[in-house]
């Protein structure tokens, strides 16, 4: 369905993003992702893209560092050809304290959620062409807050919506989509669902479980396929039921 396209997927070494670019290439993409600093295991999720039989290409990428995000996309269209789908999927979860907040944490969680995103998906902006996509990576903790300790993470997730439908404005004259995928609790390294708060996140769920990657994955791809071509400027909350 993705045959001949080309997507850039922004921490793609494991949990969500790995799912993501695997996802992607097993529907026929080429894909290329960014990673801070797990180079083996992004060559790893690399080998498998490139063993599902698409083109793949690590980047090593700091989120915080805007240079390096605009290489990364320009590295991509001159190693893999053109840009078609970019998905801002690296992320941290500082969590704790509102009054232990330092305002290096704010700085640095605005930086890696909300500016590196505003400037990939400027930098895509130039290269994406009619059909092109846009899906961010926000947190349903953006839509609804289950308890204390949240409120950066969230402020910086939940400036994504905005980011989201001005894109879908800016970039839908040209026919390029921007949506935003709201994950709940998800059985990353970054959630771990037999970690010390998973008990406590499960019960928030209406389905009682947590969210596999993969089920981002497939969320991830629908946005980027041809039957959501009318879905722009929206948000899509995969999270078993945490806002119901
Ligand atoms: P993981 O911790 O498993 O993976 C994080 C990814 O982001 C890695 O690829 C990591 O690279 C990369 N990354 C982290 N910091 C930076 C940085 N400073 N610069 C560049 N890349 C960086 O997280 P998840 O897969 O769980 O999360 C993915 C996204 O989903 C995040 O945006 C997160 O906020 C969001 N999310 C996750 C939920 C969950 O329950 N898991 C719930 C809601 C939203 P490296 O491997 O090199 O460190």
């Amino acid at each position: 369905m993705l045959d001949g396209q080309v997507a850039l997927v922004t921490g793609g070494s494991r949990g969500i993003g790995a799912a993501i670019a695997r996802r992607l290439a097993a529907e026929g993409a080429d894909v290329a992702i960014t990673y801070h600093r797990a180079a083996e295991r992004a060559n790893a999720v690399v080998a498998e893209i490139k063993a599902a039989g698409a083109r793949g290409l690590a980047i090593p990428a700091e989120a915080t560092d805007a240079a390096a995000l605009t290489q990364a996309v320009e590295l991509t269209v001159s190693t893999l050809g053109r840009l078609d789908i970019l998905v801002n999927n690296a992320g941290i979860a500082p969590y704790g304290p509102l009054e232990d907040v330092t305002l290096a944490d704010v700085d640095r969680t605005l930086a890696i959620h909300t500016r590196a995103s505003f400037v990939l998906a400027q930098a895509a902006a130039r290269h994406l062409t009619e059909g092109g996509r846009i899906v961010n990576i926000g947190s349903s903790l953006a839509e609804r807050v289950t308890s204390p300790g949240w409120t950066l993470y969230s402020t910086s997730k939940s400036a994504l919506i905005g980011l989201t439908k001005g894109l879908a404005r800016d970039l839908g004259p040209r026919g390029i989509t921007a949506n935003l995928v709201h994950p709940g609790s998800t059985d990353t390294e970054m959630n771990p669902a037999d970690g010390p708060d998973a008990a406590a996140e499960r019960a928030h769920t209406a389905l009682d479980r947590y969210c596999d990657p993969d089920d981002i994955a497939a969320t991830v791809a629908h946005l980027a396929g041809p039957g959501a071509r009318n879905i722009t400027g929206t948000s899509i909350t995969v999270d078993a039921g945490t806002t119901a």
